[in-house]
């Protein structure tokens, strides 16, 4: 290199130096302590990237499918389990991404009931289940729904249409595991009222329906959950596209900051004891805050 090749490097190092030094001497940023971050749908015996979540400041998780052997052990994070999600004999999500386990398949009542016992005796804290057309069987539904609440566990459903939604909502169930990517009906959004939906809207390319399903159901007072579907998406930290599309579903950076930390840690009762993150700024006026921690404190 020489000549004014040379000369250009030259001038983009003092550029670069110059504003190296403007940054030095602009006064630190406040300091805020704030809870650690949930991701409320992960998947992490498809993607074991749990260190790499407790360093980004993920502390906690929900893995809302895994093979049932690793219910109970443990995990680089705290993590809220569903064992496999409860399906129809060889439906999603065995005959996708999931056939090494993160299913069971159920084709009747007895199957249900005892599946559900099990998983709830091997420490499941969320039964989760695969409905929409190679899901469980809609007459199911119920069933499952009463045999988890019968063991105290809350029902998870993998519902991408309205029709499922609706018939989730109807049997009782708790949270929608994602956002639905079908447009939701008045009524079914309606249904869901005082119970809960995890985000998911980058996994599933975060269209203008689903964004609008998750701003109505919001403000049907349907709680909103923050989750990436970790392990089906492979940003393995906080995630700012989901962020950027929890913004345009109408949640400001106090709702999305709530999504992200308190309001999960409160849903899924979980004790991080004194774990912690310090921020350079109150992410409640800007989200983004929670996506570089600048110090992260395990419990
Ligand atoms: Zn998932």
């Amino acid at each position: 290199m020489r000549g004014a090749g040379r000369t250009a490097v030259v001038k983009a190092l003092l550029l670069a130096v110059a504003a190296c030094h403007a940054q030095a001497q602009s006064p630190p940023t406040q300091a805020v302590t704030w809870p650690p971050i949930v991701d409320s749908h992960v998947h992490l015996s498809f993607d074991p990237v749990g260190d790499e979540l407790a360093r980004r400041g993920v502390l906690a998780a929900v893995d809302l499918a895994a093979p049932e052997a690793t219910l109970g052990k443990p995990a680089p994070i705290l993590l809220v389990q569903a064992g496999p999600m409860l399906t129809h004999g060889g439906g999603y999500p065995l005959d996708a991404w999931g056939e090494a386990g993160f299913g069971i398949g159920c084709d009747d009542a007895a199957c249900v009931q005892t599946t559900i016992d099990r998983l709830a005796r091997e420490r499941a804290r969320v039964i989760k289940l695969a409905l929409d057309d190679d899901g469980l069987a809609p007459p199911l539904i119920p069933i499952a729904v009463a045999a988890a609440h019968a063991d105290h566990l809350r029902v998870a459903v993998h519902a991408l249409t309205d029709a499922s939604a609706a018939r989730a909502a109807a049997a009782g169930a708790d949270i929608l595991a994602h956002t639905p990517v079908e447009h939701l009906a008045d009524a079914t959004v309606a249904a869901w009222r005082g119970r809960a939906v995890i985000s998911t809207l980058a996994a599933f390319g975060g269209s203008d329906t689903t964004i609008d399903n998750l701003r109505r159901l919001r403000a049907a007072g349907v709680t909103v959950l923050y989750g990436t579907d970790l392990g089906n998406t492979r940003d393995a930290g906080p995630s700012a596209d989901e962020i950027a599309l929890l913004a345009q579903a109408g949640l400001d950076d106090a709702a999305i900051t709530a999504a992200m930390t308190t309001t999960p840690i409160a849903y899924w009762g979980l004790d991080l004891g004194t774990a912690h993150l310090v921020l350079d700024g109150d992410p409640r006026h800007d989200a983004r805050q929670l996506l570089h921690p600048r110090e992260v404190h395990k419990r």
